[in-house]
Order: C-alpha cells, then structure tokens, then sequence
C-alpha cells in the first residue's frame, strides 16, 4: 500500500467481531450500532447461502448465486472470501463495502469467520480493533443454536463442530467479550472503542 492509500484509510477504523454462530454476535453487534455514540457501521457481506426466514438481501447479505459469487470472486471483489466447508457455503467481504465506509470516515464492523479475520489481519493497510464474542459455555452455544430453530440437526452439528474449532482461535483477538448478557456485551465493546477513539485522537 502506498501512503496515499494509508492516509486515504485513516479517516475511518476497522472493528472486526468474530465468534462461533450462535454467540449471539448478529444480535450484540447489532445493538452496538443503536447505542454507540460512534459512527459505526457494518459491512454486509456476500454469501452463497440461502436467507432465513426475515432476512433481506442488501441488509444482511447480498445473497448471491454460486456463479455470481465466483465471477465476482475472480474479479478481485472481495477483500477475503472463504468457503465454511462444514457449511458448505461461501462467504466473502466486498472490499467496496469496506473503503466506502473508512473513506468516509466510518466506523466499519465485519463480522466475519476466524480464518477471514486472519486475512484481513495480514493486510497492513487494516489496523483493526479484534474482538471475540465468547458464547458462555458450548452447552449454552447449542441451546442457542436449537432455540433459534433455523437450522436442521445436520447444519447444527456442523455449526457446533465449526465453533470449537473457532474457540481455539479466540486468543488471537484483542479483546475477549463473554455474551452472557447481551446489554452487558454491547456495554462491554462500547467502552473498549470509547477508549480506543481516545487513544488514537490524543496521539
Ligand atoms: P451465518 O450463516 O450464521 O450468517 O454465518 C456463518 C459464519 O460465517 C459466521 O461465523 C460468520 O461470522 C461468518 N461470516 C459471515 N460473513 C462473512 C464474511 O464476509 N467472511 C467470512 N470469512 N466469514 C463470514
């Protein structure tokens, strides 16, 4: 990146949120963006998965088709896309969504898998605020994932399967958020920006 790029960049930050599906992070970051007092936004990402019931495109995903996907896929559209294999689908952020918003000064949140966080986390033009929303228990991440009653009992063993594995990966973000209560959580991650936009603006 060039330091035009940088500075182009700086204008805005970039949060990335991570935890297993079913921490309940859709809700908490959701939430984060009525009663933070920071410009946050979310970058919507793209999938190839179906919608769930209440879900709209351009609002949640930008639901796309496996070859739509693709063709954008090759033509560099995306700042990291991946294919949750126990899933099955693939998931990807735009990096259009991403320059937007930090070009106009925005408060950008991706919440993205851990394995996307990490690519995002090589690209040096990103110092991004990591945080991981940490489910509680497994036990209460199942329940989660059952009381949801979206998923068949195939997608939720997977689900479950996929969110060991992303537990493991939890050390590798800067803050560790438990989402027990989800007032609490969004208290908890407000607070930690509040202090970051005044560590950066006195530097
Ligand atoms: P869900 O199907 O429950 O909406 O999301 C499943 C998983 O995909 C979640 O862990 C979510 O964070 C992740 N995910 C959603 N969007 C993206 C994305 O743009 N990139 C990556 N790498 N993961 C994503």
């Amino acid at each position: 990146p060039t330091n035009d790029d940088r500075r182009e960049l700086e204008k805005g930050q970039l949060i990335i949120v991570s935890g297993p599906s079913g921490s309940g992070k859709s809700t908490v970051t959701k939430r984060l963006r009525e009663v933070c007092t920071l410009p946050l936004i979310p970058s919507i990402s793209a999938t190839t998965r179906k919608p769930r019931d209440g879900e709209v495109d351009g609002v949640d995903y930008y639901f796309l088709s496996d070859e739509e996907f693709q063709r954008r896929r090759h033509a560099g559209e995306f700042l990291e896309a991946k294919q949750v294999f126990s899933l099955g689908h693939w998931y990807g952020t735009l990096a259009d969504q991403v320059a937007t918003g930090l070009n106009a000064g925005k408060w950008v949140i991706l919440e993205i898998d851990v394995q996307g966080a990490m690519t995002v986390l090589e690209d040096s033009r990103y110092a991004p605020i990591t945080i991981f929303i940490h489910p509680g228990s497994m036990t209460e991440l199942e329940r989660r994932l059952r009381t949801r009653g979206t998923e068949t009992e195939t997608a939720i063993q997977a689900r479950l399967k996929t969110a060991a594995g992303e537990m493991e990966a939890r050390g590798a973000y800067q803050h560790q958020i438990i989402n027990e209560n989800v007032d609490q959580a969004v208290d908890d991650i407000c607070h930690i920006l509040q202090i970051h936009k005044e560590s950066t603006s006195c530097s």
